[in-house]
């Protein structure tokens, strides 16, 4: 079997890893013979690949006093025969000296190295993971094996990192596909906007010209209702359908009750249609809710309906784009879609739409194109002095996606100035087409 050696400083959290990979299906402690100490084997099967998984915690305890001697000392046995090192560090912590000296002897092993930085649950701490990029091991890889975030992940990385010999089964493969980072259900697309704008009936025209696959059904919270439909390209769930149904009550300023209802589905959605009465262009209300999508992080696409009442379709589009433009800048590029939910008239190009905001927002720069691109970006305009010194900015990777999410990273880089984080951004958009989705980018201040 292929041999995964989880090495770290104690603390870390290796055995929780361990525990995490190998799973109640036998965590089995074995004598290494000759050496009078235990360490911890188990078998796991990642992506259909069955593996050993060797923990070397056990062996942190018998070994010399120095804490990097403690470290090498039960490492080094384990490194030896390893296939695939998991070399773990506490993104909490950050990068400590005794990584550093670790890693600096583990490059020199010459074996594969996954860097794992652990204990990064929420996204603060995995912007604090991706430091440890400094280590020279390649990109880390944040996950929270407490949390159980991050491993399925984890899994797929090693299992491609393993030697060739036994090749992994279909069917096996599909069995951990559940646990992917992107799931593997269908889209989540939920309609918002004003009341009047033309919801339920731009809902009802769907349900009427697609193919329902199954009837309204309750839905993740009390009384949404998700209804699912296809297209052919698969299954969509319209969720939060009831509130369009919901009647407004006279009790509630129409204002509050259109946005709070807007905030409920679209939390539950991936990709939000805006849908907007064509007839009376855009409203300061119908910026509220796109500022919403953009703050939740939601893909987003403007549906122009009523195009069936509008005289001037030209200079209309203009406005409305005009106003985008200048109202919503955060958002550039998102997708407009111009149809009548009444006639159905245009009404075939929305789920398309729908489709493809929903891969744009879940893109992936790999982070060789990304530093790339980042250094013609830096040539092109130096960064800014602050306080009399420039900005040294170092390098980027792209922390996740849906939203993407990039991470900078540079000496006092959290005291970028908004225009170049804004200049950036706009360079991200355009370069790796990410037109209409929020971009998230984080700044991270190195030593
Ligand atoms: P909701 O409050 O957003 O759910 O809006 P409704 O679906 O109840 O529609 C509000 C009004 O706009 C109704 O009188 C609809 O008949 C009308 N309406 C909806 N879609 C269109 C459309 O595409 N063209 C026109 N001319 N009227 C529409």
């Amino acid at each position: 079997l292929p041999v995964v050696v989880i090495a770290g400083r104690p603390n870390v959290g290796k055995s929780t890893l361990f525990n995490r990979l190998v799973g109640r299906r036998q965590a089995l402690v074995s004598d290494m013979p000759g050496v009078t100490r235990d360490r911890k084997e188990g078998e796991a099967k990642l992506r259909g690949r069955q593996v050993r998984i060797i923990d070397t915690a056990g062996l942190e305890e018998a070994a010399p006093d120095t804490l990097f001697g403690r470290m090498r000392a039960s490492s080094e046995s384990a490194v030896g025969q390893a296939d695939l090192v998991l070399f773990c560090i506490d993104a909490r912590a950050g990068v400590t000296p005794a990584d550093a000296h670790f890693a600096a002897w583990l490059r020199k092993q010459n074996k594969p190295v996954l860097l794992i930085a652990n204990k990064a649950e929420g996204a603060a701490a995995t912007a604090e993971a991706l430091e440890a990029y400094s280590l020279g091991l390649g990109t880390p890889l944040a996950l929270s094996a407490e949390h159980g975030e991050g491993i399925a992940h984890l899994m797929g990385e090693i299992a491609d990192r393993l030697p060739e010999e036994v090749r992994a089964s279909k069917a096996r493969v599909l069995e951990d596909e559940e646990e992917n980072e992107r799931p593997a259900g269908p889209l989540r697309m939920a309609i918002v906007g004003r009341p009047n704008a033309g919801k339920s009936t731009l809902l009802n025209r769907l349900l009427g010209e697609e193919r329902m696959i199954t009837g309204p059904e309750p839905g993740l919270t009390r009384d949404s209702i998700s209804v699912m439909l296809e297209d052919e390209h698969g299954p969509i769930q319209l969720v939060d359908t009831a509130g369009l149904r919901r009647k407004a009550r006279i009790d509630q300023p129409l204002e509050r009750m259109s946005v709070s209802a807007s905030i409920e589905a679209l939390k539950m959605a991936e990709v939000v249609v805006l849908t907007l009465d064509a007839t009376l262009g855009v409203h300061e209300q119908d910026l509220q809710i796109a500022r919403l999508i953009e703050r939740e992080g939601r893909a987003c696409v403007l549906a122009l309906n009523k195009w069936d009442a509008v005289e001037d379709r030209t200079a209309t589009r203009k406005a409305i784009s005009d106003r985008l433009e200048i109202s919503l800048a955060q958002m550039r590029g998102i997708p407009v879609v111009t149809f009548s939910a009444l006639t159905g008239a245009g009404l075939h190009k929305l789920l398309p739409t729908v489709r493809r905001a929903y891969e744009i927002w879940n893109s992936r720069v790999t982070t060789g194109e990304l530093n790339r691109w980042f250094e013609e970006m830096l040539e092109r305009h130096a960064p800014p002095l602050v306080d009399g010194k420039r900005l040294k900015l170092r390098y980027m990777t792209q922390a996740k996606s849906r939203p993407p999410t990039f991470i900078l990273f540079g000496t006092r880089a959290e005291m970028l100035p908004d225009a170049y984080k804004r200049y950036l951004v706009n360079g991200l958009r355009e370069t790796f087409h990410l037109p209409g989705t929020p971009i998230r980018l984080q700044l991270r201040g190195t030593k």
